[in-house]
C-alpha cells in the first residue's frame, strides 16, 4: 500500500469519525481494509496531517491525544471510561467570542472546546 493511500483512508476515518479520535480508534476502524497496518504508521501520518495543518490534535486529561477534522466546527462531551461521544448541538463559545473580540481586538476564527466526563452508563457501573 502506498504512503499517500494510507495517509488519505486515515484522514478520511478522522473525518468519519465527527469528532475527536484516538490513534488507536482510527487503528482499529482501518484494521478490516488494512490489515498490514501498524498503530505506529497511524500515529506517524496522524501526526504528519495535525503538522500540515489536515487535523487538529488535542490532548484528553489522560493524556491520550485525539484527532479530529479541521474543518468541522462542534464541540463533544467525551466519556473517559468508555468513549461515548455526544455532540453538543449548539456552540457554548459564540458569546464568549464576541465579549473577547471586543475586550481584546482580537478577530477569533476558531476555538476547541471538548468536555471530559462519565456517561450516565459509567456512573451506574463504576469499577
Ligand atoms: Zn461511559
Ligand atoms: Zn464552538
Amino acid at each position: 500500500m502506498k504512503n499517500t493511500q494510507r495517509r488519505a483512508a486515515i484522514l478520511e476515518q478522522v473525518i468519519a469519525a465527527g469528532g475527536p479520535v484516538s490513534a488507536e480508534e482510527i487503528f482499529e476502524r482501518l484494521q478490516g481494509r488494512f490489515p498490514t497496518l501498524a498503530l505506529s504508521t497511524v500515529y506517524r501520518n496522524l501526526e504528519k496531517l495535525a503538522e500540515d495543518g489536515l487535523v487538529e490534535k488535542e490532548a484528553s486529561p489522560e493524556g491520550v491525544f485525539l484527532y479530529c477534522g479541521r474543518e468541522e466546527h462542534g464541540h463533544y462531551l467525551i466519556c473517559t471510561q468508555c468513549h461515548q461521544r455526544v455532540r453538543l448541538l449548539e456552540c457554548p463559545l459564540s458569546e464568549v467570542e464576541s465579549k473577547l473580540e471586543k475586550q481584546t481586538g482580537f478577530l477569533i476564527d476558531r476555538h476547541h472546546l471538548t468536555i471530559y466526563g462519565k456517561c450516565p452508563k459509567c456512573r451506574l457501573h463504576k469499577k
